[in-house]
């Protein structure tokens, strides 16, 4: 792999306030097009108000999770932070912004019932995405 195809960045249109995006797909793809076989990849979601996550693709799972996270962390207009969307940074900041996943045989290493997600806790917005790809 060449030096400079160590980066792949691309950006996610997501379509509800809160919501998740399955990126596991679209990071194999990234992986095909690099020509990486075996590694290691960090993705990293460049934003205050999103993250990523890796669980399980079932619909009411996912309604779970985020009904879960309200519960946890409401909206509510009396957080310090001006923008109106505390929740959302605490959220996302719960979650975390990055992952380190293997690579083996040209796919991320994920178990059966694994996906990979960004969560969008302040949308709809463009997000940015960064993904760094080291070869083993
Ligand atoms: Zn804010």
């Amino acid at each position: 792999m060449a030096a400079d195809g160590a980066w792949r960045e691309f950006s996610i249109r997501t379509r509800q306030r809160s919501e998740l995006v399955e990126l596991t797909d679209q990071v194999n793809h990234l992986l095909a097009d690099a020509g990486i076989r075996q590694g290691v990849c960090q993705l990293s979601v460049l934003h205050t108000t999103a993250a990523l996550l890796v669980n399980e693709a079932e619909p009411g799972l996912i309604e779970d999770l985020l009904r879960t996270l309200d519960r946890l962390i409401p909206a509510d207009p009396a957080y310090a932070h001006p923008d109106g969307n505390g929740h959302a940074h605490m959220k996302a900041a719960l979650l975390g912004s990055s992952k380190t996943l293997s690579i083996r045989d040209g796919r991320l290493l994920l178990g059966t019932w694994q996906s990979l997600f960004l969560v969008e806790f302040d949308g709809p917005r463009e997000r940015q995405l960064v993904l760094q790809l080291l070869s083993a």
